[in-house]
């Protein structure tokens, strides 16, 4: 579990790290692009008339990937051994970082390249190997602006999504020392300047994993920049960071997901560069980190199963309107979205995040996009559950209590008809009044309170029956 996270219990992590998700701070860029993104991404799927069909089969070769995570894994493991390379298992991040920096320690290392990994995320790695003398630098575009302004990731799959060209410019030039630019090829020319040098000069090279073969014993690496490319294949070291869900059973099933990760990830038809790393090269080491960290809680939870079929496309969270307006930090953790709210309760606990299945309209749009077809609403409807009746933030005393007074008041005509009467005057009242305290306030500050209608409606109703 992350050190970020273990320092918090549930209710800090409630009211400190999900604060945006009851007062939406996200910028305006944000919702936005993700919209943008979004629109674009289903008008490219739509023009493939059998996208559906592709969703269909993923999904049921993933659940069958995960119902065989034992076997497969296993398989995964011993084809890659045979290959040369150094297959690692972790249970948590505690035991993940302790490999990494042995590895790092063994082959001497002071300087890494990363490609893009939100399992390294998980690890909070970079601090890690910051607080170990290794310096870490991020070589996916987003991820490298991320790193130099000293935030986190907002979106899995576009981590500065939340940054303009002109807040990026500004960067670049107190940072890096570069004339000011707000031009999109001059900022690229720029970081591809400054990191093209941390590429020869690494010592390790880390990266994440799209998918693991398991007949074959390959690893599968999408990208768009080249950068994992670079950072894969230029130090004499590459570690792969792999969650034990990213198996496939086999590499005829890989065409499938590469079309829908493209398409439901950035709208491309491919994305512009498909690694498939056999092995390591001749005279460089490989090392294979297969990490558990929380994965096989959602395991123990067949309802909540399909969960682990994500391929990280970020589709749902472009799609939902709560994380266009709240943004990725919101939700506290690694991973945002309606993806982040189920992922998270599962990875780290009820006790810290059960609140965030709730951070959801449950208009159904993340469930509509997801290209492996993971029914997300219905997964959040499933941990809404889960968070009320097992220990969490969400099962307060005050929500107890609050609920326990519901069902009294519902419980005899005089009771309730008490309750509308309360109801009507307090809205009126909060209406009045120019501030509100507390939660109400958060609620109140972005959104306006009803304004009840005059008459109640069991008194509107005994007049129609009346004038009848
Ligand atoms: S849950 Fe589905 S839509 Fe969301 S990131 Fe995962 S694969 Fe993509």
């Amino acid at each position: 579990m992350s050190e970020h996270i273990q320092h918090l219990s549930g209710a800090k992590f409630h009211a400190q790290e999900t604060k945006g998700l009851y007062e939406p701070v996200a910028p305006p860029a944000l919702g936005a692009t993700a919209e943008r993104s979004s629109k674009h991404n289903i008008a490219e799927a739509a023009k493939i008339p059998y996208f559906q069909q592709w969703r269909e089969a993923a999904h049921q070769i993933k659940r069958y990937a995960i119902s065989n995570l034992d076997k497969l894994l296993v398989q995964f493991e011993r084809n890659l051994s045979a290959k040369g390379v150094t297959v690692l298992w972790a249970e948590d991040a505690a035991e993940a970082n302790r490999l990494v920096l042995e590895i790092a320690r063994e082959h001497k290392v002071r300087s890494v390249v990363k490609s893009k990994s939100m399992l390294s995320e998980e690890l909070e790695l970079n601090q890690v190997l910051s607080d170990a003398g290794i310096e870490p630098v991020e070589t996916d575009l987003g991820e490298y602006i991320v790193q130099l302004a000293g935030q986190r990731p907002v979106h899995i799959v576009t981590p500065a999504i939340h940054m303009s060209a002109e807040d990026v410019g500004r960067l670049f030039a107190a940072r890096l020392g570069e004339p000011f630019t707000a031009e999109h090829e001059q900022l690229t020319d720029i970081a591809r300047r400054h990191l093209r040098q941390r590429y020869l000069e690494a010592d390790m090279g880390i990266s994440g994993c799209n998918f693991g073969i398991a007949d074959t014993g390959t690893i599968v690496i999408v990208e768009n920049e080249g950068n994992a490319g670079l950072s894969t294949a230029t130090p004499p070291v590459h570690l792969v960071m792999m969650g034990i869900e990213k198996i496939l059973p086999s590499i005829t099933y890989l065409p499938v997901f590469l079309n829908l990760l493209a398409r439901s990830g950035t709208g491309q038809k491919l994305t512009t560069y498909t690694h498939l790393i056999h092995g390591p090269a001749p005279g460089r080491r490989m090392y294979v980190l297969l990490l558990d960290n929380g994965r096989t809680n959602v395991l123990a939870d067949m309802a909540a199963l399909a969960a682990l079929f994500c391929i990280r496309c970020g589709a749902c969270l472009n799609a939902c309107p709560v994380y266009r307006c709240a943004g990725g930090w919101a939700y506290g953790w690694v991973y945002p979205g309606p993806i982040g709210a189920i992922l998270t309760p599962h990875l780290v606990g009820l006790k810290q995040a059960g609140i965030l299945p709730f951070a959801s309209s449950l208009c159904g749009a993340c469930g509509e996009v997801c290209p492996v077809k993971i029914d997300i609403p219905h997964q959040l409807v499933h941990m809404r559950h889960r968070a009320v009746s097992e220990p969490s933030p969400a099962r307060s005393l005050t929500e107890q209590f609050t609920w326990m007074l519901w069902s009294w008041f519902m419980c005899g005509p005089r009771r309730y008809r008490l309750a509308m009467w309360a109801v009507r005057l307090g809205v009126r009242l909060a209406a009045w009044l120019p501030w509100h305290p507390g939660k109400l306030g958060a609620w109140t500050r972005g959104r306006q309170l009803p304004r009840p209608p005059k008459a109640a409606f069991r008194r509107l109703w005994r007049q129609v029956e009346s004038d009848e």
